[in-house]
């Protein structure tokens, strides 16, 4: 892909280990999550009670009507490779039906649902050219990632997990800045924070929609080059048509939340969900 922001994948075996395999799992996003029904999941469920649609066999029993049965948000959910880590890292509990190793079991696997999103923004940024110069710190703060993980299942060190974070917010912020400057060329980014149900059109280039609200919200054949989606809500916004393949920090989590369709351009790493229609508009 010739890209201007995008350079190659420094971290191939990490971007795969980031995609979720439930086959290896043991159903514990439908176990471990607390969800509630008004956000596209079955029931309101509490965090470490088994939803009554997993099977003995851990998969879902209604998995392939997802849709029909209102289950949106399921559909949607990425664990991002945490569940089925979780799962080899307690492997002695994964078939323990005993209440406290399934209670360790979904503990350690939120642990590893938290390190991972932060993760999967340091992995991106290690191949944005705009962030080049933060490079050595993008490499330890992923380094220091993975000696988190292979602390597990023990608990982490008092404030371990809080200093990483901080740390790493403050190298993303810097990557988010970097890639302005480099799209906007010293013209002001544009900042949405509650675009939820909005048309938004005009120049979108380097916008910072960061943790903003964007539920509904039509982006449909907008070019969105530099755009920062850190933590904003897509769920039901348009993207049909829209550009967002120079986009940065989306996750596929946002994009099976939203809708698309065949033209959407989407950045490396992100899949086209099948239920997106084909057609353009
Ligand atoms: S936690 Fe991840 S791997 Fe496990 S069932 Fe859920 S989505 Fe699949
Ligand atoms: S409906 Fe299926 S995917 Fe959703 S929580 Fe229940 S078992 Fe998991």
């Amino acid at each position: 892909m010739n890209s201007e922001l995008w350079g190659e994948d420094r971290y191939p075996a990490l971007t795969a280990e980031l995609r979720g395999d439930c086959t290896r799992c043991a159903g514990l996003c439908c176990t471990a999550l607390w969800f509630s029904k008004s956000d596209g999941f079955p029931a309101d469920k509490p965090s470490g009670v088994p939803c009554r649609h997993l099977r003995a066999d851990w998969l879902c029993a209604i998995h392939d009507r997802l849709e029909e049965r209102g289950c949106r948000g399921c559909r949607a959910y990425d664990c991002l490779g945490a569940g089925q880590r979780a799962a080899a890292l307690c492997s002695g509990l994964r078939e323990n039906g005993e209440p406290e190793g399934r209670a360790q079991l979904c503990a350690v696997f939120l642990t590893l649902v938290r390190l991972r999103q932060t993760l999967w923004y340091l992995v991106c940024a290690a191949s944005l050219r705009p962030a080049g110069a933060l490079l050595p710190g993008l490499e330890r703060l992923i380094a220091e990632e993975q000696r988190l993980e292979a602390m597990l299942p023990q608990p982490l060190p008092a404030g371990a997990e809080e200093q990483w974070r901080k740390n790493a917010d403050r190298t993303l912020r810097r990557a988010i800045s970097l890639t302005q400057q480099q799209v906007l060329r010293g013209r002001p980014a544009r900042q949405v924070r509650d675009g939820a149900g909005r048309r938004l059109r005009g120049s979108l280039t380097g916008a910072d929609f960061g943790m903003g609200l964007l539920i509904a919200a039509d982006l449909s054949g907008c070019v969105l080059t530099g755009a920062n989606f850190l933590g904003a809500d897509l769920r039901d916004a348009d993207l049909r048509g829209a550009d967002l393949s120079e986009s940065i920090f989306l996750t596929q989590s946002q994009i099976n939340a939203a809708r698309g369709d065949g033209a959407t351009r989407l950045p490396p790493r992100l899949k086209r969900p099948e239920w997106w229609c084909e057609k353009t508009r």
